[in-house]
């Protein structure tokens, strides 16, 4: 591999976990083999996995305005877009916040899960490279950023406080960044093709 700084050739060896290859020439980090990579990538997408079931199952918001309550999870939130006139908006949310975390944290699992177990999943190969692309999609956090102006705004015209599904949502976004953090692609690549795939 040619380093991404000096363009100096290596041949790339396996690194024992927890060190990280370094170009000979100028020192930039080449590749590393992060300590417990898939058993943290593994359980990382596992809980956000279980987190967005705590999402979906309970309130994400509740709002009071004269006298009355109206809870509202984020599956009702973008079905109500999309009926209500925002069908742009609602389409959004419920791909980016729903769809998108799901797929990624469940291909993830089904890339590492088994790798743990030295094997390798039937196609985790294309899955691996197709998560690689759509990573870049994964918007949670820019939707909770939305979410907290939008409540400071409505915020003046009713009572509001944060269901669990809020709560289970930011400590979602957490797991997702871990998850994605947890492993180097080269290093993905490598067990990949020792486990056969
Ligand atoms: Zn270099």
């Amino acid at each position: 591999m040619a380093c991404h700084f000096c363009d100096t050739l290596h041949t790339a060896a396996a690194v024992p976990e927890g060190t990280a290859a370094r170009c000979k020439r100028c020192g930039v980090l080449l590749y590393q083999n992060r300590t417990a990579s898939l058993v943290r990538v593994t359980a990382f997408s596992l809980t956000a996995l279980i987190l967005m079931g705590i999402v979906h199952a309970f309130p994400f918001l509740t709002m009071e305005a004269n006298g009355i309550r109206t809870e509202l999870n984020l599956a009702r939130a973008a079905r109500e877009l999309i009926r209500e006139g925002s069908p742009a908006i609602g389409w959004c949310v419920a791909v980016f916040t729903i769809a998108a975390p799901l797929v990624l944290a469940g291909g993830m699992l089904y890339v590492c899960g088994p790798l743990l177990a030295g094997r390798a999943a039937p196609g985790a190969r294309q899955v691996a490279r197709w998560l690689s692309r759509t990573e870049p999609w994964n918007m949670i956090e820019v939707f909770l950023l939305g979410v907290l102006v939008s409540l400071m705004k409505l915020g003046q015209m009713a009572d509001l406080s944060f269901g669990v599904g809020f709560w289970a949502f930011a400590a979602l976004m957490v797991c997702m960044a871990g998850a994605a953090a947890g492993i180097d692609q080269h290093e993905l690549w490598d067990r990949l093709e020792v486990a056969g795939e």
